[in-house]
């Protein structure tokens, strides 16, 4: 059945993304079925018509210009799980399922392995596109494969596999190019009650069991939701720190030699986190690289409206009444003075539409 709320027009992104900025979309379609997202794309493709696919809005940053054309909303809903013999299960959802409502859903049906990802904000068609990941794991470990909707050639594909959508960190195939629309997403889960092993020091230390050990899954969860409060990471209407799109840097991932020239730079300072990258890399902390570079949490922009925030130096948010440009004036500065005191370059983790760095 094809279910739509009504058609807006005008609606302001500030009221659409969890920064609480951006202009207007030209026109708004909530598609709350998987058939009438796959309508409200192909009619504003007939149409010629600019689209944005957009989910909860936690990844996207949004021109003050607004959005011209047609904005189609994922709310689409259902779940599923097909159980194996050895008690995990396949866990189908729908595009426009909120993230962590899926999360919670399937440690309450004694499914493990999603726990550390608790508490991000989002849908679920929305979880591949950027390969999302926290507290050790990624979603590429567990994802089987999706249904998308292809908009050149017009038609539903089933059964993507993963390993077609080039899913890397923090970025896949499907990332800023808009051509294709997650409908459904698939994911292997293994039987609860325990987590998947631990890989990351600090959930380890909060759970005391050493890494690479299991724990309650409930507890991980618990315990994740905990740690990304103490860092405003976790939505809170009422909490300015969680104004934003969780970080604004991805981690810088860069050439041994790069990272050695930067613990040089570093020297004196305070031990250069460094972790192991594919391919010989070396992922640096972008958050130790900002604070480092003389950005302090609670560092103001521009007037003040907008501001790192005060629990974590990688989110940049919105104190109220703050604009698009005065986010991306302070992001500049911050990416500026990374590169001209490490000579690293960091590069947006969000979404930026209508606007660049
Ligand atoms: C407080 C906070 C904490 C966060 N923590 C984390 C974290 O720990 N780890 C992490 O990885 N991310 C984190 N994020 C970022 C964000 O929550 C995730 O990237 C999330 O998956 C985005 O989902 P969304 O539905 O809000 O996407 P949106 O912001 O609505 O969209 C993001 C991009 O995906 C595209 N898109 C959305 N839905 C679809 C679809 N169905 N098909 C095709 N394209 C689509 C959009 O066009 C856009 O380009 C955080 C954000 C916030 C605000």
């Amino acid at each position: 059945m094809t279910t739509y709320a009504p058609i807006r027009s005008r609606v302001p992104f500030a009221e659409l993304t969890t920064l609480r900025l951006g202009g207007p979309a030209q026109r708004l379609v909530r598609a709350e079925s998987t058939e009438a997202v796959v309508d409200a794309v192909r009619a504003a493709d007939l149409q010629g018509e600019p689209l944005l696919v957009l989910g909860g809005g936690s990844n996207l940053v949004v021109a003050d210009a607004g959005v011209p054309g047609t904005t189609v909303e994922v709310a689409s809903t259902g779940r599923s799980v097909r159980r194996a013999d050895d008690g995990g299960g396949l866990l189908t959802v729908a595009a426009g399922e909120d993230w962590d409502g899926v999360v919670a859903g399937a440690l309450d049906d004694g499914l493990a392995g999603l726990e550390c990802l608790s508490g991000i904000p989002g849908r679920a068609g929305a979880v591949p596109v950027q390969n999302v990941g926290a507290y050790g794991v990624e979603i590429a470990e567990l994802l089987v494969d999706v249904d998308l909707y292809d908009r050149r050639a017009g038609a539903v594909q089933e059964h993507v596999p993963a390993a077609e959508l080039r899913l890397a960190y923090r970025t896949s195939g499907l990332k800023g190019r808009d051509d294709a629309v997650v409908l459904r997403i698939r994911l292997a889960l293994p039987a609860g009650p325990l987590s998947t092993p631990i890989r990351y020091a600090e959930l380890a230390g909060v759970l005391g069991v050493p890494l690479g050990e299991r724990a309650p899954a409930a507890e991980v969860r618990a315990a994740v939701l905990a740690l990304r409060r103490s860092k405003g990471m976790v939505l809170d209407p009422a909490d300015h720190d969680t104004w934003s799109a969780g970080s604004f840097f991805t981690n810088p991932v860069v050439p041994a030699a790069t990272a050695d020239a930067v613990a040089l730079r570093a020297a004196g300072v305070t031990p250069m986190p460094r972790y192991p990258a594919p391919e010989g890399q070396v992922k640096l902390s972008a958050a130790w690289l900002i604070s480092h570079a003389g950005f302090e949490r609670g560092h103001p922009g521009p007037g003040g409206r907008v501001a790192l925030s005060g629990r974590h130096s990688l989110a940049l948010t919105n104190r109220g009444g703050g604009s698009t440009e005065e986010l991306l004036v302070l992001a500049r500065q911050v990416r500026d003075g990374v590169f001209d005191t490490f000579g690293v370059s960091l590069a947006p983790e969000p979404v930026l539409v209508g606007c660049r760095l």
